[in-house]
């Protein structure tokens, strides 16, 4: 299976990306995580993406294609893969187009999660992470068992940098801007699937449902 799944920051693409891990076995890409992991290993990547994504700009496009480029070329991605957050622009979905031409690969649907703005800002203003392994809370519906530690790992569980409001205002208008019109992209590629992530636990169900036929 072969998926992207797109959403504006908040939507969930990350707890859902999970989700569908569990149930389908395909490498999970991550655009964030990587470079969340480049900016803490203190790389020439992570260096250069650390102010686009402390002001919640977006990375820009060359050195992100570049990155996915490569990484979809491992060995893990021969039997499927979810791309989570990429692409983000109208130039990174072309050439992810021209990238899977040339690999021989064709995709089999992009999995849109739709949520509204104020329900993101409720969401991100009140999430926290794990900085060791990444592990997702919410102080009003998830908090770690002891405040501040990781139940899953004991490591620190803190708030992203680009999680305070300004920011993920910042980050909705670049959603809005660059990143919607890439549903009417992949609307016309007959691609899309649709998916309510506005609720709770049933989000995953209605999810699940949606994508049962999925490469058959
Ligand atoms: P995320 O965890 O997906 O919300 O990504 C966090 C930040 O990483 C974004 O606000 C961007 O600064 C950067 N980023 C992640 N994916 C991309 C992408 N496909 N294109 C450009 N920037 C990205």
């Amino acid at each position: 299976m072969r998926i992207i799944l797109i959403g504006a920051p908040g939507s969930g693409k990350g707890t859902q990306a999970e989700n569908i891990k569990q149930k389908y076995p395909i490498a999970h890409i991550s655009t964030g995580d990587i470079l969340r992991a480049n900016v803490k290993a203190g790389t020439e990547l992570g260096k250069n993406a650390k102010e686009y994504m402390e002001s919640g700009k977006l990375v820009p496009d060359e050195v992100i294609i570049a990155m996915v480029k490569s990484r979809l070329q491992e060995p893990d991605c021969k039997d499927g893969f979810l791309l989570d957050g990429f692409p983000r622009t109208k130039t990174q979905a072309e050439a992810l187009d021209l990238i899977l031409k040339k690999l021989g690969i064709l995709l089999d649907a992009v999995v849109q999660l739709d949520v509204d703005d104020e329900t993101v800002i409720r969401r991100l203003t009140t999430r926290r992470v794990c900085k060791s392994c990444g592990e997702i809370y919410n102080v009003l519906f998830k908090p770690a068992r002891i405040e501040g530690i990781c139940d899953k790992c004991g490591g620190e569980v803190i708030q992203r940098n680009d999680d305070i409001e300004s920011v993920i205002r910042n980050r909705l208008t670049v959603f809005h801007e660059q990143t919607a019109p890439l549903i009417d992209y992949y609307q016309s590629k007959d691609l899309l699937i649709s998916v309510d992530a506005a609720g709770g636990k049933d989000v995953v169900l209605k999810l699940l449902e949606k994508m049962k036929d999925v490469g058959k």
